[in-house]
């Protein structure tokens, strides 16, 4: 079970990580410290302003471990690039730098999103018939309700299976 304690020591490894990948003089700001937050809405948050990061407490009392992890890296990414590119392809990259090897278990999704107040959970249809779950959103975004029109030359692989379609599933 994850415990505060655990967060800050996954914490304490990720941003070793990362300083290993990108040396801390080239990243946009630094993170200061780590805290914990209640939102109901996001599993983690960058606050360059305060060089906080925020970690969702509802992570305590789940095995979502690799889900907890990568909310970690993707808030570091944000204070690595800045929060000005927002999630672009600069972002996008130096996300997949520090995260290049983890995949997050599905049943780590479904704790997350009995706990994160999503208002849809959005799954992938792939070309070989499998089902892949994306995860929880709170809005529709053309990105996937639009997919494959909204970017014809951009189709989506999974594991390198094509996507076929995405599908909203209303969350509750
Ligand atoms: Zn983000």
């Amino acid at each position: 079970m994850i415990t505060y304690e655990y967060i800050e020591q996954e914490y304490n490894k990720a941003l070793e990580h990362a300083y290993g990948l990108i040396p801390a003089r080239n990243w946009s700001s630094l993170p200061t410290s780590l805290v914990l937050t209640d939102s109901p809405r996001r599993l983690g948050i960058a606050d360059e302003r305060t060089g906080e990061v925020s970690i969702n407490a509802r992570y305590k009392n789940t095995t979502a471990y690799t889900s907890l992890r990568n909310t970690i890296f993707h808030e570091l990414a944000h204070f690595c690039v800045g929060t000005h590119n927002n999630h672009n392809k600069v972002f996008k990259s130096v996300l997949s730098r520090f995260t290049a090897h983890f995949e997050v278990d599905s049943s780590e999704l479904q704790q997350l999103i009995k706990q994160v107040d999503f208002k849809w959970f959005v799954v992938a249809h792939l070309e070989n018939g499998q089902i892949h779950e994306i995860g929880g959103v709170h809005r529709k975004t053309k990105i996937y309700a639009e997919y494959p029109h909204y970017r014809p030359n951009a189709i989506h692989t999974i594991k390198g299976v094509k996507v076929l379609r995405y599908e909203y599933r209303q969350n509750r």
